[in-house]
C-alpha cells in the first residue's frame, strides 16, 4: 500500500469522514471543469491523487484490502478523474466489495456521462447489479449553456445525457444526490428546483 504523502494513492481518506474510504483509479475525464481540483492541486488531505499510471484491478483490490478497517461504513468511488471512465474496473471491484464486505455502503460520485460514453450498454443496471447503493451525480448547472461554459465537455450532448442518466438512476436507485459547485454564475435555487423535480437530494459542494 502506498498512501503516504509522496506516493500515488489509490485509496485515501478525507478528514471529515473517518469511516469512509475513497478509491482513486483514474485521472481521466471527458470534461474539463474550470473548478476541477486537478487544475490547482496534485492531491487532497495529504494524499497524492495524481497517478503516474492507472492501477490494475489487482493493485486496487490489494490496496483496498490493506486499508479497510473494521469501523469503516462506506466506500466512495471518487478521485482525480471520473471513475466510470474505467467502467469495467469499477464494476469488478464493486462486485468484490459487495461479496466480501457486505456491510459497506458503496457510493459512486460521477459526472453522469457513463451511459453517453457506453451507448450499447445498460450502465445504470450494471452499476446496481455490481452492488452500488448510492449515486452522487454532478449536475453542475441549471442549463446546457452554463454547463458547457463550466464543464467544457468533450462529448456533444453531455448536459442532456446527465439529465437522462439521473432519470434512469431514479428507476432503480433510491439514494441519488445531485451536486453543484458554488460558482457565481450558477443559480443554486434553479438547480435545487431541478433536483426536487427529479426526486433527488441536493448538495452544494465547497
Ligand atoms: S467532472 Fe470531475 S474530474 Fe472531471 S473535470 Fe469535472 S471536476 Fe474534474
Amino acid at each position: 500500500m502506498d498512501n503516504g504523502k509522496n506516493a500515488r494513492s489509490i485509496v485515501y481518506r478525507y478528514g471529515i469522514r473517518p469511516n469512509t474510504i475513497y478509491l482513486n483509479i483514474t485521472n481521466r475525464c471527458s470534461n474539463s471543469c474550470i473548478f476541477c481540483i486537478k487544475n490547482y492541486s496534485s492531491g487532497l488531505s495529504g494524499y497524492k491523487l495524481k497517478l503516474d499510471k492507472e492501477p490494475t484491478i489487482d493493485e486496487i483490490w490489494k490496496d483496498f484490502q490493506d486499508s479497510i478497517k473494521d469501523a469503516d461504513k462506506e466506500v466512495v468511488w471518487c478521485g482525480f478523474g471520473e471513475p466510470t471512465i474505467r467502467l469495467d474496473v469499477l464494476l469488478n471491484i464493486s462486485r468484490r466489495i459487495r461479496k466480501n464486505y457486505s456491510h459497506l455502503v458503496i457510493r459512486l460520485d460521477t459526472d453522469g456521462l457513463a451511459q453517453l460514453r457506453n451507448k450499447n450498454r445498460k450502465v445504470v443496471k450494471e452499476l446496481k447489479d455490481a452492488g452500488i447503493n448510492s449515486i452522487s451525480i454532478s449536475l453542475n448547472a441549471e442549463n446546457e449553456m452554463k454547463y458547457y461554459d463550466l464543464c467544457k465537455p468533450s462529448i456533444e450532448g453531455s448536459y442532456q445525457a446527465v439529465l437522462n442518466f439521473i432519470k434512469e438512476c431514479k428507476k432503480i436507485f433510491s439514494d441519488i444526490r445531485l451536486t453543484i459547485v458554488d460558482v457565481d454564475s450558477i443559480d443554486i435555487s434553479e438547480c435545487k428546483i431541478i433536483a426536487d423535480k427529479l426526486g433527488c437530494t441536493f448538495k452544494v459542494r465547497g
